[in-house]
């Protein structure tokens, strides 16, 4: 979608900060960071929010979590812990409506969150 601010960091319109990328994924560091580590996960297709997700979607969703436990392995967290998180429409507190997991670490998360 050419008037996706994500879609334009897949194309290279944007550069990220990038921490992963294959075929199918790519991971870059947020903007604005809420823990010491948060990266954010995407595919590079674009599918718009979690219940826009088909069937066909289902790989890459996995890998989503895939690459957030790779992260989470290479960079030394995965022991201490981590979180990922999705969030889906306006009460979800979703912004940016090309889906994208949160990887947080770093700092001791709450629960439940605001
Ligand atoms: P969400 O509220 O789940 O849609 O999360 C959107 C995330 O995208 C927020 O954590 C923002 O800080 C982040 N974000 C927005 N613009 C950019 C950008 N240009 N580069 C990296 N992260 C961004
Ligand atoms: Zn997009």
């Amino acid at each position: 979608m050419t008037d996706c601010l994500f879609c334009k960091m897949v194309n290279g319109d944007i550069p990220p900060d990038k921490v992963y990328e294959d075929d199918e994924v790519l991971a870059f560091n947020d903007i604005n960071p809420q823990a010491p580590v948060h990266v954010l996960i995407i595919p590079k297709k674009h599918i718009a929010t979690l219940n826009d997700a088909e069937d066909s979607d289902t790989q890459v969703l996995g890998q989503l979590n895939q690459v957030a436990a790779k992260l989470a392995k290479d960079g030394g967290y995965a022991d201490d812990g981590y979180r990922v998180v999705m969030n889906c429409n306006t009460a979800g507190g979703q912004a940016v409506y090309h889906i994208h997991l949160h990887l947080l670490a770093g700092r001791q998360m709450s629960w439940p969150p605001g």
